[in-house]
């Protein structure tokens, strides 16, 4: 078995009401961090799994009306936070990210895309056909920022529907086919349909922490898998679709109790930041 070495990064964070992403939640404001990670192939190198924020973030959402979004989710990001930056101090060389994989286009998880021009861009053509089909308002409403997007982007993009597929088996049959990256089944793209178009995880084993499932916003903390509460249905209608969203939801709890080994990783829940 090919193990993978991983690492969290928190790029940024924001701040809103607990009660947006659990339903019956307290209205107290509460700290979301922006998780990206690192994963690195014996073989195939280190890539990304999603970005954080970034100065590109802030730029994007300057103007009305893109700076609703940053005013309905108050994003905080230190100036030697971003992913890049940390990256640089851990010597890691954005040249030598062969990858950076976009679990969905929501802005707080493509936010540092610019900051990696040279790496292909792994992303669901179902998440691209979703953004080309709305306008500028209709992309802001649903958490869509396509300034984040680099223009080189068509040219730099390799299609997680166009992975081999692997049909899943055991605890993971439920989430039907698997995209295998770098055809050696070593680390699989799940779809994780309902809270975004085009939403997948990333399945893969590490050497010291097991089997790992980044499963980006699929669930909002390691408490909603844990007890099930999924955010008010308002909020799953305005993003994306919500029984899918709880279908996925439901298939992650019964994951958990199946697979209690299995490290489930939430894209902003505290207990997985590194901070
Ligand atoms: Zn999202």
């Amino acid at each position: 078995m090919t193990h993978i070495e991983w690492r969290t990064y928190e790029a940024g964070h924001c701040m809103h009401p607990q009660c947006g992403t659990r339903r019956g939640g307290m209205w107290k404001m509460a700290r979301f961090p922006a998780l990206a990670f690192l994963l690195r192939h014996p073989a195939h190198g280190a890539m990304l799994f999603d970005t954080g924020y970034s100065r590109h973030f802030f730029d994007a959402t300057r103007h009305l009306p893109e700076r609703l979004y940053r005013t309905v989710t108050p994003p905080r990001l230190d100036e030697t936070e971003s992913l890049r930056d940390q990256l640089a101090r851990d010597g890691i060389d954005v040249r030598h990210l062969a990858t950076v994989m976009l679990s969905h286009l929501h802005g707080d998880h493509i936010g540092g895309l610019h900051d990696f021009p040279h790496s292909t861009i792994l992303c669901s053509r179902e998440a691209w056909n979703d953004l080309q089909a709305r306008g500028r308002l209709g992309a802001l409403r649903r958490g869509l920022l396509p300034a984040l997007l680099p223009t080189d982007f068509p040219q730099r993009v390799r299609w997680i529907e166009e992975l081999p597929r692997i049909a899943l088996a055991g605890s993971f049959a439920a989430f039907g086919t698997g995209y295998d990256l770098w055809s050696d089944g070593s680390v699989l793209a799940i779809p994780l349909p309902g809270h975004a178009a085009g939403h997948y995880g990333l399945l893969f084993h590490t050497p010291d922490d097991g089997q790992v499932f980044l499963i980006a916003d699929a669930a909002w903390s390691s408490r909603a898998l844990l007890d099930g509460v999924p955010p008010p249905s308002v909020v799953t209608s305005w993003l994306g679709d919500t029984p899918a969203y709880l279908a996925t939801l439901a298939r992650l709890q019964k994951l958990r109790q199946s697979e209690p080994d299995l490290r489930i990783v939430p894209s902003h829940c505290e207990e997985h930041s590194p901070r």
